[in-house]
């Protein structure tokens, strides 16, 4: 009987469970999470934040008894090593298990930047449900906060913040907001819809000292300027969770390397989710892709060859839609202008909507939109299909709301 062990029972630990448990009724297997809770998603915190759900809204399954059902076995522990040699993990009360077949899924945590004052009560990050709680408790309505950091996860929780302070100010380093995902016009207008929200923001900014002021904080900015504000949210990354392999021989960069099969350095060492570091579609460049639907693709498919079934995903596709405070954005592959590339853009400033398409040649490789839902299928469709467009390139340049006829005319020929 094999002995699977999961490390981590965030999606991409729950859903290799199930698929391991589908694949194989024979398996032990054994998911470990250190988190007090139910496997939850984080995803759902904006929505318990405000109100929407309560916290068992946020648990990915919602039967009590699922996991015995599919005798799943839980643990609530820390790993702190292992030992690829003898096959073991070792948790933090020091009792061990063997495992014949290892996955991580891990996640990530919240990188804290090194500024004085960084370690004061009122620095809060929104990570986990336990973040939640202490942001539900020290946001009284009408409190100043002060957000630092303005990517993917910092816009997310924005309408959450905005919902319950009085005064909201975010700090972003970047030259524009959500710099690794948008270009210069797409940050520029989220920048000035958050301002419409009466959100104010400084890109181009940093927090160099955090000052406790009474029960309040000073919070001092590069150029000079001081916010005082009563919380202040640390939006600024994320790290994948590797410490822990120390020695074992995973070879790690950002993330754990894996390889199509999600298989690691070591044989028989899978790993998937926002630890992992997968080849990107289209460069295959290495890439962390922390996103939820990622997580737990790369998660079903280490899981079924973990089975012994072979199961490959062809490399990451970067593929992130973002809600800011009610604006919908989208960024798609490879977005940025490189040498070689022609692109296409569409831009209506007074209605919030904005298209750009890159080209390599005659494939559309990436895109970024605000507004225009409607084109995200056909969008995804034409640049992960690797669709060759032919002479619909010139009339997509001409016009990029031709998408819809380019995906017909030669993305769904492509596909039969
Ligand atoms: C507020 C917020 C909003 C988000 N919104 C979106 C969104 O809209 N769309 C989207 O795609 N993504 C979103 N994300 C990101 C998404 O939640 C992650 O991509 C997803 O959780 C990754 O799943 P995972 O299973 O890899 O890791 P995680 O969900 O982080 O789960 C990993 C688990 O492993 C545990 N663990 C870590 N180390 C150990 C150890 N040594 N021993 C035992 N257990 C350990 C962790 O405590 C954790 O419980 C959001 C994240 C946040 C915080």
């Amino acid at each position: 009987m094999a002995r699977q062990v999961i490390i981590g029972n965030g999606p991409a630990g729950v859903v290799a469970a199930e698929t391991l448990r589908r694949a194989d009724a024979q398996a032990e297997i054994t998911l470990i999470g250190d988190e007090p809770e139910p496997p939850y998603s984080r995803m759902a915190i904006p929505y318990l934040l405000t109100g929407k759900i309560g916290e068992s809204g946020t648990y990915l399954r919602k039967d009590a008894d699922h996991f015995e059902r599919l005798r799943i076995r839980q643990l609530c522990a820390r790993v702190e090593a292992i030992d690829s040699a003898r096959h073991t993990v070792t948790l933090a009360d020091g009792s061990v298990l063997d495992y014949d077949c290892l996955l991580i899924a891990t996640g990530s945590h919240p990188v804290q930047p090194p500024i004085p004052g960084i370690d004061l009560p009122q620095v809060l990050s929104c990570w986990t449900l336990a973040d939640a709680r202490a942001i539900a408790a020290a946001l009284a309505p009408g409190a100043r906060v002060l957000q630092m950091g303005a990517g993917f996860i910092g816009c997310i929780i924005l309408e959450s913040l905005a919902a319950r302070s009085a005064q909201l100010t975010v700090v972003e380093m970047g030259d524009r907001m959500v710099p690794r995902m948008m270009d210069e016009v797409a940050g520029e207008m989220i920048r000035r819809w958050c301002e419409g929200k009466g959100v104010q923001v400084r890109t181009g900014r940093r927090v160099v000292s955090i000052a406790p002021a009474g029960d309040a904080l000073r919070v001092k900015l590069d150029d000079g300027e001081t916010v005082e504000v009563d919380v202040l949210i640390n939006a600024t990354g994320v790290k994948p969770n590797v410490d822990f392999l120390q020695g074992s021989g995973v070879a790690i960069d950002v993330g754990i390397l894996v390889d199509d099969s999600m298989q690691t350095s070591v044989a028989g060492i899978y790993a998937a989710g926002d630890v992992a570091e997968a080849v990107e579609f289209g460069t295959g460049r290495r890439v962390v892709n922390a996103i939820q639907p990622d997580a737990v693709e790369q998660a079903r498919i280490a899981a079924l060859n973990m089975a012994g079934q072979a199961a490959s995903l062809p490399g990451t596709f970067v593929f992130n839609v973002l809600d800011t405070l009610g604006l919908i954005s989208a960024s798609f592959g490879q977005w940025q202008d490189l040498p070689g590339y022609t692109s296409a853009q569409l831009l209506d400033e007074a209605e919030y909507r904005y298209l750009r398409l890159v080209f390599d040649g005659e494939q559309l490789v990436g895109a970024n939109t605000i507004g225009h839902t409607e084109h995200i299928g056909v969008l995804r469709g034409l640049i992960q299909g690797r669709v060759r467009l032919g002479d619909w390139k010139a009339r997509l340049l001409a016009n990029p709301l031709l998408l819809s006829e380019a995906y017909l005319a030669r993305g769904l020929a492509a596909t039969h």
